[in-house]
């Protein structure tokens, strides 16, 4: 049985595929699937591409193709919380798809005959999690140079553990976020994949869990470097949480 790990980006996992022992490598519907061992675990690792479908399918075909016992998310995500910084680390307790509303036929936000507004990640993963993020957090020079750090203005960063809204939507504006937080108060984070993969796990009864790096504060900068920041230092983070988390 293996750990299925999944980002949304190339950029999110290239520093992960450096340290990969590759075994095998096949491709399906677009994506490709890397099988290999990571830090003595075997895993099996794979980019989504952006978006709720295109997580959703990635992640059912390798619950299906390949022997999973867990799945962990890893990404980038934009702060809609006051309290959440730039290089900060989400821990995602609730998965919420703020883009979802049936309404008046079931509840906002509610996913049809699951009857459930929101998906709860694994509480005994997430604590491993955890304390993987401080440990990383502890030694975090050890991964990135103080120069790198500055130059996307990550000065004390922290770890957080809350609730996540995803969307088919790249948030960059007010009225977005307070749409979003009219709804659902307490999120500290949006991305456009982690409801999609949760709501997956749970109906495959796979035990899940997200973290996210922020990379933008959702506004009208929401755009900038981006791609620079999930290769210089989002996808770091990704390996050095795996490595705290995977050798433990
Ligand atoms: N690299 C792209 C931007 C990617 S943004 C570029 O070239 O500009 C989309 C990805 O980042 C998604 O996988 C999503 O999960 C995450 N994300 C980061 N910030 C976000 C935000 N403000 N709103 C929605 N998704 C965000």
């Amino acid at each position: 049985m293996r750990i299925g790990i999944i980002s949304a980006m190339r950029e999110e996992i290239q520093a992960i595929l450096q340290v990969l022992e590759v075994h095998k490598k096949s491709t399906k519907g677009m994506r490709t699937y890397f099988e290999g061992t990571l830090f003595g675990k075997d895993v099996v690792i794979v980019f989504s591409r952006w978006g709720k479908v295109a997580s959703a399918t990635t992640v059912t075909q390798l619950l299906n193709d390949f022997k999973i016992k867990e799945i962990l998310f890893t990404g980038v995500a934009g702060a809609i919380h006051p309290e959440v910084s730039i290089g900060d680390i989400i821990i995602g307790e609730e998965l919420y798809q703020h883009d979802l509303d049936g309404s008046p036929l079931v509840a906002t936000y509610e996913v049809p005959l699951l009857g459930l507004r929101s998906f709860a990640t694994h509480e005994e993963n997430r604590n491993k999690l955890k304390k993987a993020c401080i440990h990383f957090l502890e030694n975090i020079h050890k991964y990135l140079d103080q120069d790198k750090l500055a130059e996307f203005d990550i000065l004390e960063p922290d770890i957080h553990t809350g609730d996540i809204a995803s969307g088919d939507q790249f948030i960059s504006n007010k009225e977005q976020i307070s749409a979003i937080l009219s709804g659902l108060p307490q999120v500290k984070c949006v991305e456009m994949e982690g409801a999609a993969v949760a709501q997956v796990c749970y109906e495959y009864n796979v035990p899940y869990s997200i973290v996210r790096t922020i990379s933008d504060n959702a506004n009208h900068n929401a755009h900038v470097d981006f791609p620079k920041f999930a290769s210089d230092v989002a996808s770091i983070y990704a390996l050095a949480i795996l490595e705290n988390y995977l050798i433990d």
